[in-house]
């Protein structure tokens, strides 16, 4: 029996997929096929219900020491269109967000200040608890932990308590890109390596502090190390059920670097949906796939619901990294736009909060 085949008879009895399986279904290129599977496996997880939530983005800063090549959102102190909040106006923010019906997720994640020390994140937490108490504080990806630590000279475990104790809930995904360090040395350098990116997520998910995953894909990456970064989230997962959704980025090259060195175009929409259909079934171990509409546009994101993914994602307010490279979604949404969208599809929209609970 070759991987193709075995792969066939490991997706119909509900096995694991390995590596060569994997590559042999992405080869395969059967696009109709790995959407019915993957469909079928989140209708066993959550059955019609498809999930949104009411959140809103806060971008603190775009001014960042990182100088990554695939980022559209970096810039310098002092270019003209740098920005960084100081905490009066993340109080105005938080008091336009408090007039929203039912919202149940601020989600904060920054560029890497060249400046702006561990106290002033600690202290926009404290001010999101002040004025939104009941609302879940989705925040900072592994990249900003470790610089958090590096920065204080805390450890990660410490950054990640202090956090914890002044009210965030959750850790944002992001990141991860691609989990190898020969791709991260070209696209993002001076990022957190890969495996600091995965024991930052293992020392949350140990302090109880859940987070979700992500990849980026659609640049100087193979499909290999595609494979294998999705291998090393199925790893971690089986090691401590921490995550709670996966996230699938295609990278938009507008603006950026990387795309102009390499001539990269984003990738078309049968890549988007071929991917997320293949880690849903790759990923047995999570629970949730996100349609996040703002990378795929709204249309893209609908036709996901059919390919594996669950999760529309937040109406989101004020979105700036996506749109920073190109991105031609709109950036917010209303929940009666989200749940028309969802019910098209004859799915059943369900509002929850950052755990999947119903609101
Ligand atoms: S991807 Fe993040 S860390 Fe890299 S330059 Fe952009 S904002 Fe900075």
């Amino acid at each position: 029996m070759n991987s193709l085949q075995s792969a066939h008879e490991k997706i119909s009895s509900r096995q694991r997929l390995n590596r060569d399986e994997i590559l042999a279904l992405y080869d395969d290129n059967d696009l109709l096929y790995l959407a019915e599977s993957a469909r079928q496996v989140k209708e066993l997880k959550t059955g019609k219900k498809i999930f949104y939530t009411v959140n809103r983005h806060i971008n603190l800063t775009n001014v960042c020491r990182a100088n990554c090549p695939l980022c559209a959102f970096q810039c310098r102190s002092g270019d003209n269109h740098a920005f960084t909040l100081e905490l009066d106006d993340v109080e105005k923010m938080l008091l336009d967000a408090a007039q929203v019906e039912g919202l149940s997720e601020i989600h904060i994640v920054s560029s890497l200040h060249p400046t702006k020390n561990f106290s002033y994140y600690v202290d926009t937490v404290k001010l999101v608890k002040k004025f939104l108490p009941n609302v879940g504080i989705n925040a900072f990806t592994p990249v900003e932990i470790v610089n958090f630590s590096d920065m204080s000279g805390l450890s990660v475990a410490d950054v990640l308590r202090e956090l914890i104790a002044n009210g965030v809930t959750s850790l944002a995904g992001g990141g991860a890109e691609i989990l190898s360090d020969r791709v991260r040395e070209i696209i993002c350098p001076k990022k957190c390596s890969a495996a600091q990116w995965l024991e930052v997520m293992r020392t949350a998910h140990n302090l109880g502090l859940r987070t979700n995953a992500s990849i980026m894909y659609g640049h100087i990456e193979t499909i290999e190390e595609r494979v294998d970064h999705l291998i090393k989230l199925r790893d971690l997962q089986d090691e401590t059920g921490g995550f709670v959704a996966m996230m699938l980025f295609p990278f938009h090259p507008e603006n950026t670097e990387l795309g102009k060195r390499f001539n990269l175009r984003r990738v078309g929409s049968w890549e988007d949906l071929k991917m997320l259909a293949l880690s849903r079934l790759v990923l047995d171990n999570f629970d949730h796939f996100k349609a996040f509409w703002v990378m795929l546009t709204l249309p893209i994101a609908q036709l996901a619901l059919n390919f594996g993914a669950d999760d529309l994602d937040g109406t989101l307010g004020e979105e700036k990294i996506i749109h920073a490279a190109g991105a031609k979604s709109s950036t917010g949404i209303t929940r009666e736009t989200l749940e028309e969208i969802i019910s098209e599809t004859g799915y059943t929209p369900v509002e929850r909060d950052s755990f999947y609970q119903p609101i």
